[in-house]
């Protein structure tokens, strides 16, 4: 028998490994934050023992789910302003609270974000904000997994002066946080309304100096499409392809407005596409053309974007909506199917994060596993797993999150956040951002 830091037992383990397989009756060993076995319980049990033994009994355990496009902190501004037309939303109630947010603001914000991601089992995300430092703060204290980014515009933002000042600080971040394995750093140009076309090489060059992922905004609706070919004479993914910056290192988020050969150029030079398909209908930017890429061999992940914009970090929900919208965008019920659309939220979103040790339960990959209640009344009976996690979950049947072989949250409690201290300072800060908006229209 060896012994093992960890041992989970449940009725069922989605694993999303390579052939998707499901073990019924299944047993996880866990060692060093890593998945030393996982197999039918019986073989589990007779190889490995564990002072830490978890019996889940009537659970399903699987991935955490990666989010693979967010704004943490913008849950400061969940709710405050619905319903709008994107550049009065824009201009007459987020940017007021955005240029006047402080690094406490941030991190209180991010916080609370981390704390509505593990309740809902998202072990991982990719975050573009103002004073980034502050969102890795947050997510030290979490136990969640972040690959971050400061958001790089041409204008100052509230963390430097001017773009230079903004290179440099991603210089500072990640020398700064590169001994945390679990915050990860990347070159986030905003979008190329907000850049110029000397921004973006730069952004590129240092990308690939620094040997870190990119992640940019790109053509999110046809009002964008319009401005960037008036600015710069090209649609924006060949703007951005003309500049470098597409490959395999790139992530676009939204990738809405696409001809199909700006499909072909993602697939050709191997960009990964976050889709965010409850921002898009909220904000009424369209519907991506995911199908096409899919088919065309683009890598196509899920993410929610921020909580101004969903406005919730569900990726449960979030699953839900973009199958639906794909099968309506088609009046075709096959397309983005229950298996397409976990995969987009698991492993199509490790390899965004550009991690490929998680996304999938397998031997030597990280311990980020949730599990969920399987008692609950929406989720009986259980006819095929992968329907009822994509269909019928809504999230609150997560019961345990776990990252790196660390429990995080287990049975309405958190382990490393003082939940009801956050509480208060969500609602004190509400009133902050409040009187903010309130002078501003
Ligand atoms: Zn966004």
């Amino acid at each position: 028998m060896q012994p093992c830091d960890t041992l989970l037992f449940a009725e069922i383990i989605v694993t999303q490994n390579e052939s998707r397989s499901i073990i019924y009756n299944g047993g996880i060993a866990i060692s060093e934050s890593k998945i030393l076995c996982i197999d039918a319980a019986d073989v589990v049990r007779s190889q490995y023992t564990s002072k830490n033994t978890i019996e889940l009994g009537s659970s399903l355990l699987m991935p955490g789910l990666i989010n693979s496009h967010t704004h943490a902190a913008m849950t400061l501004l969940r709710g405050a302003a619905d319903d709008l037309p994107l550049m009065d939303w824009l201009n007459n109630h987020i940017f007021p609270v955005e240029q006047n947010l402080t690094a406490e603001q941030v991190e209180l914000g991010a916080l609370l974000a981390c704390a509505e991601m593990t309740r809902y089992g998202t072990t991982s995300f990719t975050d573009m904000y103002l004073i980034e430092d502050a969102t890795y703060k947050a997510v030290d204290q979490s136990g969640l997994r972040v690959l971050g980014g400061e958001a790089l515009f041409m204008f100052p933002s509230p963390a430097y002066k001017d773009f230079d000042a903004g290179i440099a600080l991603v210089r500072e971040l990640k020398a700064k946080w590169q001994s945390n394995p679990r915050i990860r750093q990347a070159v986030m140009p905003h979008a190329v309304y907000t850049t110029t076309p000397e921004i973006l090489t730069t952004c590129r060059d240092v990308a690939e100096e620094l040997n870190l992922p990119i992640h940019i905004h790109l053509a999110e609706t046809p009002t964008e499409t319009a401005a960037c070919i008036e600015s710069f004479g090209k649609r924006p993914v060949e703007y951005a392809h003309s500049l470098g910056l597409l490959g395999k290192r790139t992530t676009v988020a939204h990738a809405v407005d696409l001809t199909d050969d700006e499909i072909s150029l993602l697939a050709e030079t191997g960009t990964v596409v976050a889709h965010n398909p409850e921002s898009n209908m909220k904000l009424a930017s369209g519907m991506a053309p995911i199908e096409k890429m899919l088919a065309k061999g683009v890598t196509v992940t899920l993410g929610t974007d921020g909580a101004a914009s969903n406005n919730a970090l569900n990726m449960f929900t979030e699953m839900a909506s973009c199958a639906f919208l794909h099968k309506v965008q088609h009046i075709d019920p096959t397309v983005a199917s229950a298996q397409t659309v976990l995969d987009m939220a698991t492993r199509n979103g490790a390899c965004s994060m550009g991690q490929s040790d998680i996304g999938a339960l397998t031997v030597g990959n990280q311990a980020d596993i949730i599990a969920l209640d399987l008692t609950q009344p929406n989720m009986l009976p259980m006819h095929n797993p992968v329907s009822q996690l994509v269909y019928a979950t809504c999230g609150a049947e997560v019961h345990m999150t776990m990252v790196a072989g660390e429990i995080l949250y287990h049975d309405g409690r958190y382990t490393k956040i003082d939940y009801p201290a956050l509480i208060e300072s969500a609602k004190d800060v509400a009133k902050w951002v409040q009187k903010k908006i309130q002078k501003r229209s």
